[in-house]
């Protein structure tokens, strides 16, 4: 009996972990494993029963996520699934509040934290609202950066001291809404970005009769690190240089609106990994803000605009996934830098402005994707299948798999790759069949796996072979798309901490890679968040036939607004998730939000549902004429496409069907 033969009857050879010796595991090693406690800010953890629970106000009271999964799923939404904690989005608002009052009072300083929320960063309405509200006594505003954003911003805004701060390109109308807001009485401030946008402030506020408060937002020489750095620096897309900044002021003076000028603004980019970066743009927009005060210009505010970051991988470092400064450490340095150099010149302090909006956002909100299929290289190539003549190339792969050279890894790794490159030359010459090409393929992957296995407890591995676990590693196919619901991961290569949210006490005996159902090979995850660097796969577990679902936290901030409708997936199912001590499970769900129908989207790229059911059924009513389709049958075939036009647009993954029912179901599907 050949050595091939041998292992397709005893997979554990394989994979000797997966059958025999299972490795006890524990919910600890898993909070470990995935780093729920680095990453998770106190909001995340793992129950002794393996699930994974919420605290939204990081006070002991959690949430099961599986039991709002499992309601949303009795509600009719299935994943791919939104959760939004609201208690969560309200706790980081006060958060951040707080912190900058503590800042502020240690460090003895005169002015006050006025914080705005950039609406870009998530503009649902339950968002904003929910920050707005949570606001109360904070003083805090909005920030806007288009006209769209200015038309809720300003309906939204509540409180006389909260500011609302206008960033972004700006039209005559932009300022006219502007100042519709300075009629209300509400304190909104114009952010020049364009020297140009001074003439026009100036042009509609004499035409509408109102005063304007302006802001300067300089181009600083601080650049951001990361990601965004593009956001400052000589060629950034927004801001005034030091030569324009001077103009504007005597544009202002010329225009008797001296008076005008109340606040100094930058923005070095999101997610800044480096608090030294922070401070530098500090000290400098600082100078900026004393200079113009000593110019004669009233001031008030200081706008040291995004950039807070959030530690995705928990490892507390300047990589550009993660932060190496906490939220507090942001507040006392902002305050403490302002007032170092205020004083040194001899200026008030100004109210500080912060547009911390992934900050804010990002930890309330999660997206649950369920796992439905496992792409797996070794197990179903060719296993099965034996050649009734082996060609030599396939021999040569089964000694090589025997391994009675007792050749070292490296080498096997490379005799193997020759062979297994020579297999497909002979294929495509006509000179291997297709059962020895299976075979051929599957032993190479056995090889592969052998050496992997015998790697993972060796010291030192050399970077071919350490390649081999990502090569090995399965394929979870996950029902939601990547471009809808995590669209930095795919445009930025931004990492987001994943991780099982159930089976947690079961060792994850799999290492695999996530892959989407759109029809895009960009579709996929395939770099995971690690302490060093980061990881090519992720442990999970294997499927069992039942729903297996996986967590993707952290992703309140941007990528809600920026999918797009690849393959013309859209949005997902939505559930809003308040605390509740009353509930048997600690929490309600107040809102529902639907994902898209098929109907729905088709119509996004102007097709008409009804018009498209018209043409069906006239195809139908050809083929019936043909008797291709029998009368009674096109009616049902006819209803079938029509009710698919109302179902949503995600893989409707019905559970493996048990033989006895089959008939039914099939029946009942028409
Ligand atoms: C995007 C943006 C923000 C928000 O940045 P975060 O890093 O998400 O806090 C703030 N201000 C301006 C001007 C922006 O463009």
């Amino acid at each position: 009996m050949s050595t091939f033969k041998n292992a397709s009857h005893n997979p554990s050879r394989i994979s000797p972990v997966k059958n025999k010796n299972v490795p006890t595991w524990s919910s600890a090693q898993s909070e470990e494993l995935y780093g729920f406690k680095r990453w998770g800010g106190g909001h995340f953890g793992v129950e002794d029963d393996g699930t994974v629970s919420v605290q939204p106000l990081a006070d002991g009271t959690s949430i099961r996520i599986m039991d709002v999964i499992d309601e949303a799923v009795s509600m009719g939404l299935k994943a791919p699934l939104v959760i939004r904690f609201q208690d969560l989005l309200r706790h980081r608002v006060t958060q951040l509040n707080e912190l900058f009052r503590k800042a502020i009072k240690d460090e003895g300083y005169e002015g006050e934290y006025r914080g705005v929320f950039p609406i870009k960063v998530n503009q649902l309405r339950e968002v904003v609202e929910e920050i707005v509200s949570a606001s109360d006594g904070y003083d805090y505003g909005l920030e806007a950066g288009s006209k769209p954003e200015l038309m809720i911003a300003l309906a939204m805004h509540e409180g006389a001291n909260s500011l609302i701060i206008c960033n972004g390109y700006k039209d005559h109308d932009y300022i006219r809404i502007a100042l519709l807001g300075r009629k209300l009485g509400k304190k909104i401030i114009i952010v020049v970005e364009q020297l140009t946008e001074v003439d026009d402030i100036i042009r509609v506020a004499a035409e509408v009769g109102v005063d304007p408060l302006i802001g300067f937002r300089a181009k600083l020489q601080t650049r951001g690190e990361g990601k965004w750095s593009s956001s400052s620096g000589d060629n950034a897309k927004f801001g005034l240089n030091t030569a324009e900044i001077l103009f504007a002021c005597e544009k202002l003076r010329k225009a008797k609106l001296t008076s005008a000028l109340k606040l100094v603004h930058f923005h070095i980019g999101s997610q800044v990994p480096n608090i030294l970066t922070i401070k530098n743009a500090v000290i400098e927009a600082s100078r900026f803000y004393c200079q113009l005060a000593k110019m004669g210009f009233p001031m008030g505010y200081l706008d040291v605009g995004g950039g807070l970051g959030i530690d995705y991988d928990g490892s507390r470092t300047n990589y550009e996934s993660s932060m190496n400064y906490t939220m507090a450490e942001y507040a006392r340095d902002v305050v403490a830098n302002v007032r170092d150099i205020c004083d040194s010149m001899n200026v008030p302090v100004p109210n500080l402005v912060s547009e911390s909006g992934r900050a804010v956002v990002a930890p309330h909100s999660m997206l649950v994707v369920e796992v439905f299929e496992r792409i797996n290289k070794r197990e179903t190539l060719g296993v099965q299948h034996q050649p009734k003549v082996k060609h030599k190339v396939v021999t040569d792969l089964e000694t090589l798999l025997r391994n009675k050279h007792k050749l070292g890894r490296l080498e096997r790794f490379h005799d193997a790759t020759q062979k297994k490159e020579e297999a497909f030359s002979l294929f495509n010459l006509g000179y291997l069949d297709l059962e020895n090409r299976a075979a051929a393929e599957s032993i190479f992957w056995q090889v592969c796996e052998q050496i992997a296995q015998e790697t993972r407890n060796a010291g030192y591995v050399p970077e071919e072979l350490r390649e081999l676990n990502k090569l090995l590693a399965d394929q979870y196919v996950c029902n939601f798309s990547v471009f809808q619901s995590l669209l930095d991961h795919w445009a930025l290569k931004q990492l987001f901490p994943i991780a099982p949210l159930h089976r947690l006490k079961e060792h994850p005996s799999v290492n695999a890679t996530l892959v989407d159902i759109t029809c895009d090979s960009d579709g996929k995850i395939g770099t995971f968040i690690d302490l060093q660097d980061t990881k090519d796969y992720l442990q999970l577990h294997p499927l069992n036939g039942k729903p297996y679902y996986l967590g993707v936290f952290l992703t309140g901030a941007y990528q809600d607004i920026m999918g797009d409708l690849h393959n013309l997936f859209g949005r997902v199912n939505e559930v809003h998730v308040f605390l509740e001590n009353d509930e048997p499970n600690g929490y309600y769900i107040e809102e529902t939000l639907s994902g898209v129908r098929m109907s729905e989207v088709i119509e996004g790229v102007q097709y008409q549902w009804e018009e498209l059911c018209r043409r069906i059924k006239s195809q139908i009513d050809t083929a019936t004429k043909k008797d291709l389709v029998k009368p009674r049958e096109g009616v049902r075939l006819l209803e079938f496409y029509e009710s698919q036009m109302m179902a949503k647009t995600y893989l409707n993954i019905e559970q493996p069907v048990v033989t006895k029912t089959k008939k039914t179901r099939a029946q009942s599907r028409g």
